[in-house]
């Protein structure tokens, strides 16, 4: 079978089409996204694989544009493409990946960046207001990003809130799940899903928490019409005679590149060789692991939790100043036993540990933490003992000094 599948898709690769609208299905389900994201269902809705979130988010922002310069020029006649393109604007959290600033940058619109809650979550009424003070300056909305899983702490916007706004103002709310979207599926993380049911789009990369090996951007859309007419560009060497003759769809249309590969048949295989079942066991094990490794931090005083623990990951920092915490993760990343990476809030620098990896163990995170707190245990020795050095460097001379008085007293008597 061929991996990759080109141009004319219902001709050149029908299975690659076909798989991916069923696997799109199975994943909704097994994600407990709501009817219409699905294929199956009677609506424009489906789900369509893309290489990464990056592009998933950047596909959804040139969508949206596409449609709000659309519905601009219809209510806005007067005005000239180039005069609706220059008011765009967008919105996300300053907690967002760097792929949304970026997918910014790529589309010629700006996105805001508005301040997250102190708890790290964007809400309805930041957005608002945000909106309602560039509509008075006569700015275009166009569209919110939200984030279920930041990439610094795994914060969850409140999508309900950010829908009720973006709904009443006609913006697209698109949510980027990059992570934690792995958590849809477990019973005992419904509250994930909050507002899920109102959004316009949104991405989960199984290639982050679905053992599925990299890339794999799963992207779902309410109504796919909206990317499709956004994107539709057409050639003579692209047309087909089953053009139009089936519910089968064209996917280059969903997507930046024309070719794609065949991602579906990895995720087909993955879960066919897991199961629904062994893919939440997964997602659990990682949870567990993780609450085993914030349980250490909890119980050692000379560290302090930074954000609650959300999935697998736990935001943890040695109690001191950011200097202490860049030293410790010098240390840990010059031994290179294991893997971590530093983030900031509010000036507060601080350690992420994600746990990942197909096979992670109870034991694997028994040896993480004792890396890290022997390691801070050695930086804490090396610091007091720079510190008392000046005063051990005098203490020793003034012995020696005596040292030797004494001697030369013992030696001079036994002469
Ligand atoms: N969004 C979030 C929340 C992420 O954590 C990441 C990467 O870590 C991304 C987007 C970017 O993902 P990708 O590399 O698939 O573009």
């Amino acid at each position: 079978m061929h991996a990759k599948q080109t141009l004319l898709i219902r001709i050149c690769s029908p299975a690659c089409t076909e798989l991916e609208v069923v696997v799109m299905d199975w994943l909704a389900k097994f994600l407990k996204l709501s009817e219409h994201f699905q294929h199956a269902s009677d609506g424009p809705g489906g789900g369509v694989i893309q290489g990464s979130a990056s592009e998933a988010v950047l596909v959804a922002v040139l969508a949206a544009r596409e449609q709000a310069v659309i519905s601009c020029k219809e209510t806005h006649p007067e005005l000239s493409e180039s005069e609706v393109r220059g008011k765009l604007i967008a919105y996300s959290s300053d907690q967002s990946n760097s792929c949304i600033e970026k997918a910014g940058v790529l589309a010629a619109m700006p996105i805001k960046l508005l301040p997250a809650d102190d708890d790290l979550i964007l809400r309805g009424n930041t957005l608002r207001k945000a909106i309602e003070d560039d509509v008075a300056a006569g700015l275009i909305p166009v569209i919110c990003i939200a984030t279920l899983g930041t990439t610094g702490t795994c914060a969850y916007d409140d999508i309900d809130s950010l829908a009720d706004v973006c709904q009443a103002l006609n913006v697209w709310l698109h949510v980027d799940a990059a992570y934690a979207g792995g958590g849809f599926a477990l019973e005992e993380c419904t509250e994930l899903r909050r507002g899920l049911d109102r959004v316009d789009s949104l991405n989960f990369n199984l290639h982050k928490f679905m053992l599925v090996n990299f890339d794999c951007s799963a992207m779902w859309l309410k109504d796919a019409n909206k990317v499709v007419d956004s994107f539709n560009v057409d050639r003579i060497y692209l047309k087909h005679k089953h053009e139009g003759q089936s519910q089968i769809p064209d996917f280059r249309h969903w997507q930046i590149p024309l070719g794609r590969r065949f991602r579906a048949l990895k995720v087909w295989i993955t879960f066919r060789t897991l199961g629904a079942e062994g893919l939440r066991s997964h997602v659990r094990k990682h949870i567990a692991l993780a609450q085993q490794f914030e349980a250490f931090v909890r119980n050692d005083s000379r560290f302090e939790m930074v954000a609650p623990q959300a999935l697998g990951l736990v935001c943890f920092r040695p109690r001191g100043d950011n200097e202490h915490t860049a030293q410790l993760l010098q240390r840990l990343m010059e031994r290179k036993k294991i893997y971590m990476v530093k983030a900031e809030h509010a000036g507060r620098q601080f350690l992420r540990f994600a746990v990942c990896g197909m096979d992670a163990k109870p034991s694997d995170i028994e040896f993480a933490w004792t890396e890290i707190e022997t390691q801070l245990t050695a930086l804490l020795a090396e610091k007091s003992l720079a510190a008392r050095k000046p005063s051990n460097v005098s203490e020793l001379t003034q012995h020696f000094q005596m040292h030797l008085a004494s001697d030369s007293g013992t030696h001079e008597k036994s002469q």
